[in-house]
């Protein structure tokens, strides 16, 4: 840990008032800590390793820890997603489209999926799983709230194939409830799976494929990040925090941040995505407020400690909340035309601003995957034991069978 992280810790000592967390065995005692006690806790992880070999051993150890709990060998083969698109819909320069993924034998999931229309392929991929955000009067939930839409066809129009999807339990994906602690494994093996769909098409560059999300769409994206070096950039929004690890289920019900040689937090999931390019977006009114001071000087030592401090980068909006709103999504827009080599130009205004006037925003009821013509699959799993025995199931069959 170098000398910087110190004088962080004396200022957020004498800035930061309040209790210190009980002593406890398990980590994090809550889900939500003390600030000064979780700047402590991240001075102690930085003091378990002192250069990139260092680092590259503790990310081994959070990895493999995050694998075994979330049950999830990426070695293994899969068998390929399948995928029901109907209602598309075209547009000057994107199209989108309703589409039901099957994601292992009876686990159903529902999309959008928004392409370029007018440009040549290999097209890069970005991948947009979104939070808790609930809908309120005509600004319906998860991936259809109009902040979503705006992201996932602004991307489109710069030349992306862009994936949206339900959380589990959320949106049109209700068969199965949300609030469990299983619900991480799911989402997580449903984000991996978003990436082989993808990355399975003929026209998307596989080198290419990214992720971002706001609050728990966040969460998903630092978790399939860490574990899947396909996603070739990240952009968390809102959401790495060393004293908040998630507050719902889904996010720090399982015991993904101590194993019994660690304790970890998401500030170090998130760097275990290093040197990969990372752009982290943070607020004043939210649990990322600390971000200049805490989070991101933490994750730039990693950068630095592997050679690539270039490929990491934050935006931090002291004056903003919790939202993925125009100025969060412009940084993540500008950062992944850098990085995946997309077309900023075609969604600037004259005086340089991303332009998101010309998308069109749908009805829920316009993007729903699940409708009268196109019902659940009556295979559908019943609950969550059969959606892990499913996954276990398509493992399993893919090693007898590899694609
Ligand atoms: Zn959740």
């Amino acid at each position: 840990m170098n000398s910087a992280h110190g004088a962080v810790l004396a200022l957020l000592s004498v800035t930061l008032i309040g209790p210190r967390a009980v002593s406890d065995d398990r980590w994090p005692p809550r889900h939500e800590i003390d600030e000064t006690l979780a700047a402590e806790a991240l001075q102690a992880c930085g003091e378990t390793w002192s250069d990139g070999d260092g680092w590259r051993e503790r990310a081994g150890l959070i990895r493999t820890h995050l694998r075994e709990v979330l049950n999830l060998d990426l070695d293994e083969p899969r068998p390929p997603v399948t995928a029901t698109l109907h209602h598309r819909r075209e547009f000057d320069d994107y199209a989108v489209s309703n589409v039901l993924l099957e994601t292992a034998e009876g686990v159903y999931v529902a999309a959008n999926f928004y392409e370029p229309l007018g440009r040549e392929g290999p097209y890069p991929s970005v991948l947009c799983p979104h939070g808790h955000f609930r809908g309120r009067d005509d600004n319906p939930e998860g991936r259809f709230q109009h902040d979503y839409q705006r992201l996932c066809a602004t991307l489109a129009r710069m030349g992306a194939v862009v994936l949206a999807w339900d959380m589990v339990g959320w949106g049109e994906t209700t068969y199965l409830p949300h609030g469990v602690p299983d619900t991480t494994i799911l989402q997580t093996w449903n984000s991996i799976r978003a990436v082989d769909y993808v990355s399975g098409l003929p026209d998307v560059d596989e080198t290419r494929i990214a992720m971002t999300g706001y609050s728990g769409g966040g969460t998903q994206t630092f978790l399939a990040a860490c574990l899947d070096e396909r996603v070739a950039a990240a952009a968390p929004v809102v959401m790495v925090s060393a004293h908040w690890f998630g507050g719902c289920p889904c996010e720090s019900g399982l015991p993904v941040h101590a194993g019994p040689n660690h304790r970890t937090n998401n500030v170090e999931i998130t760097a275990c995505i290093a040197p990969r390019p990372l752009l982290l977006v943070s607020c004043g009114e939210d649990w990322t407020r600390n971000t200049p001071l805490v989070e991101y000087p933490y994750i730039r030592s990693v950068y630095e400690a592997l050679g690539a401090a270039d490929s990491c980068t934050m935006t931090h909006l002291s004056e903003e909340g919790h939202d993925y709103g125009p100025s969060k999504r412009a940084a993540a827009c500008r950062f992944l035309a850098r990085r995946l080599g997309l077309d900023l130009e075609a969604v600037l205004t004259a005086d340089r601003a991303i332009d998101d006037a010309p998308v069109h925003i749908l009805k829920r009821s316009e993007l729903q995957a699940i409708d009268e013509a196109h019902p659940l699959p009556a295979d559908a799993v019943a609950d969550h034991a059969a959606a892990l025995a499913a996954i276990a199931a398509a493992r399993q069959s893919a090693v007898a069978e590899p694609r």
